[in-house]
């Protein structure tokens, strides 16, 4: 049976970076993948497919009566289907039930059967998971999902958020929590602040992505690290973390911290963070 995998992240954070490597990574090495963009700006798959847009599930359903695979997905590098689920119209619809609209039609029209993929991966915007976004780890449609996050107060909230879904979900036949993919650290406080934070909500760090130039020479091509650079430090990076997401079979409940005792833990950070650039300036450092 297929491997069904929900990577969820606030936005902009590099979700749809980090699931298309991931998935030009485990095509490479010969399996068969499908990637759903689950956020309404329709972005995911981009660099699978030279740039190119692709119509999106929730307009081909608007526009048309009959749909069919080929009208709502593309080939992309190394084989992946590509599929965006798309979004309301601005000011209208609800982006959430978009979403469940889109994966009802992928079971309708019997994708998952006829493509035979070893991994479905679900990248699903993040910001809040409110019931609509929640779709994909709470229907029973994925069965683990990760969560990408930098150092940054506000991507870990939307993480924290993330596990409140999963605690709340998990229990009924929802996705359970595989772990935190690290996107972009800088600092030197931010490593050690990720990985405190997966120890004291019950997870653990399954890949630490560094930001890299390679990444942004790709997208300007429209390609993936896998694609533009294969030989790269970057593309080695990406295809251990697609690995580990994919063999990743110690999976948990989280425990999210409360609103207070996440803002209280956070500002501890701030001035240990505080303290170090102190220290840095003082011995001439500076940043
Ligand atoms: P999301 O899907 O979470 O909204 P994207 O994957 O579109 O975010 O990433 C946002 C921007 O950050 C893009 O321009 C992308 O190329 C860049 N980016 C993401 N991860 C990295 C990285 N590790 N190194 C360099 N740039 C990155
Ligand atoms: Fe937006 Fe979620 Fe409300 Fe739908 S349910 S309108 S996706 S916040
Ligand atoms: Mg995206």
């Amino acid at each position: 049976a297929p491997k069904h995998i929900a990577i969820y992240g606030k936005g902009g954070i590099g979700k749809s970076t980090t699931t298309s490597n991931i998935s030009a990574a485990l095509a490479e090495s010969g399996q068969r993948v499908i990637q759903v963009g689950c956020d309404p700006k329709a972005d995911s798959t981009t660099i699978l497919r030279g740039g190119a847009d692709l119509p999106t599930v929730l307009d081909t359903l608007r526009e048309r009566s009959r749909t069919t695979i080929e009208s709502i997905s593309a080939i992309g590098f190394g084989g992946v289907l590509c599929i965006e689920a798309g979004g309301p119209v601005p000011g209208v619809g609800c982006a959430g039930r978009g979403i469940s609209a889109a994966i009802d039609l992928l079971y309708e029209l019997d994708v998952f059967e006829t493509f035979k993929p070893d991994v479905v991966l679900y990248d699903v915007l993040g910001d809040v998971v409110c019931g609509g976004f929640a779709v994909p780890i709470r229907d029973g449609i994925a069965s683990k999902a990760f969560v990408v996050t930098s150092s940054d107060f506000m991507a870990i909230f939307a993480a924290n958020n993330l596990f409140k879904a999963i605690q709340k979900y998990a229990p009924t036949g929802g996705a359970r929590l595989g772990g935190i993919i690290a996107n972009g650290l800088q600092a030197s406080y931010a490593r050690p602040l990720v990985d405190d934070f997966a120890a004291r909500t019950g997870t653990r760090v399954v890949g630490y992505v560094p930001r890299s130039l390679t990444v942004a020479q790709g997208e300007l091509y429209g390609q993936t690290v896998i694609e533009s650079a294969p030989r790269s430090e970057q593309a080695d990076i990406y295809r251990a973390v697609a690995r580990a997401i994919v063999d990743e079979e110690e999976t948990t409940v989280p425990h999210p911290l409360s609103d207070p005792d996440l803002k209280s833990w956070a500002r501890q950070w701030g001035d240990r963070a505080f303290a170090e650039e102190k220290k840095l300036v003082a011995v001439g450092g500076g940043i």
